[in-house]
């Protein structure tokens, strides 16, 4: 098969049935049979490679891995029900009572408290570096007990971009697991694998979806490592169903498309936001204002949906514009075809303390836009209203 990402987000799929179905069924079965005693017994001892029960394997799930594997470049992977199940099995499988985590501190919210609330109840620690940190600085937190490197790039929201081959060298020469939560960049945007990530974990509940409809996670990356996050899955039960599968297999089918239009958008919004006098700073790795703007270049396609911008006039301004949309979504999601507006001070991260918000580069008046597919000067209309409220 040709190995352009395009061509593989369409043309990786199941096998025809006797039907010569041209886009793949849905497979919603729990289990699958076996001729006889001995094909059982083969298939639970692992001999034959085939479904069991749909917690382990199923049609639908395998061709959604098999598509994320292909387009990141990964040897193998698993599915999972969300996002968030993906990175809590991942590291809960790989990680041993006493083992030490080195992450960038600005991680998605609910990755932060498995970090801080959960993962210490099996004796499991952590030290966070500053996204800005530099690889001589993150080497000194390196211990004998540290097992895994984890980041995020892009950030959420500061949209901080992370030196990816740096890290990949540093995990290499102190034999880290190397894990990249990707969900902002998606495969079509940057392979982790490519610059030395070890595994790379989706969040398809955001741009893999595309539409808002269903949640989903996956991690895809080196075999051995896959497999212990496998058997880990396999017995906890955090497989992504059927159903989801079939939709995200279809969904990675247009995410180039949908990407380059929410990236050329996105670059858009945030060139009309800079010259707004309400707006003291916009944020988005393709702007060339950005401090890290040749890094982004250097391993990301484009720049991503979503731009955050400061709006003069602290938490008070950030809500009477967030009230003042009419067709941007006030919602949590990202990634949607819809513009989705959130403010990260008063809502996502507002449990977080001053200085942990100040830290993750959350600042009072920073308005996270998760730009959409809409026709660019409505979305634009809709901001320019806003904001003049
Ligand atoms: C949304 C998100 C997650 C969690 O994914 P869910 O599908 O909501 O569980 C993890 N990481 C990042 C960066 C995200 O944006």
């Amino acid at each position: 098969m040709k190995d352009h990402i395009e061509t593989q987000a369409i043309r990786t799929q199941l096998e025809r049935t006797q039907y010569q179905e041209h886009s793949s069924p849905l497979y919603l079965t729990s289990s699958y049979v076996f001729e006889d005693a001995e094909d059982m017994r083969a298939s639970f001892a692992e001999e034959k490679e085939r479904n069991i029960y749909s917690r382990f394997s199923n049609p639908n799930t395998t061709e959604f891995i098999n598509k994320v594997a292909r387009m990141e470049g990964a040897e193998d992977g698993y599915a999972f029900a969300s996002g968030m199940a993906a990175v809590f099995s991942t590291l809960a499988a790989l990680l041993d009572s006493e083992d030490h985590v080195l992450a960038a501190r600005s991680l998605f919210g609910s990755t932060h408290s498995l970090f801080t609330k959960f993962f210490p109840k099996w004796n499991i620690h952590h030290n966070y570096f500053s996204s800005t940190a530099d690889p001589n600085e993150i080497e000194k937190m390196i211990t004998s007990k540290t097992k895994v490197l984890f980041v995020e790039t892009p950030t959420n929201p500061g949209l901080e971009v992370l030196d990816l081959s740096a890290l990949g060298q540093l995990a290499k020469k102190h034999q880290l697991i190397f894990i990249v939560d990707n969900c902002f960049a998606t495969p079509y945007l940057q392979q982790p694998i490519a610059f030395g990530a070890d595994l790379v974990i989706h969040s398809a509940t955001k741009l893999i979806d595309g539409q808002g409809r269903v949640l989903g996670g996956v991690c895809v990356g080196r075999k051995d490592l896959i497999r212990e996050i496998y058997l880990f899955s396999r017995n906890t039960g955090p497989a992504m169903s059927p159903f989801n599968a079939w939709v995200l297999s279809k969904s990675m089918e247009t995410l180039s498309v949908r990407v380059e239009k929410h990236c050329e958008n996105a670059l858009k919004i945030a060139h009309f936001l800079q010259k707004h006098q309400k707006v003291t700073q916009v944020r988005y790795p393709f702007l060339n204002s950005h401090p890290n703007y040749q890094l982004a270049k250097k391993q990301m396609k484009l720049g991503g949906c979503v731009v955050s911008f400061e709006i003069r006039g602290g938490i008070k301004a950030g809500r009477r514009f967030v009230n003042a949309l009419k067709l941007c979504s006030r919602s949590a999601n990202l990634g949607d075809t819809r513009t989705i507006v959130t403010h990260p001070a008063s809502t996502t991260h507002s449990k977080l303390s001053e200085e942990e918000r100040q830290d993750a580069g959350i600042t009072p008046g920073l308005i996270r836009v998760s730009v959409g597919l809409e026709y660019i000067n409505d979305i634009k209309e809709d901001l320019l209203q806003a904001l003049n409220t």
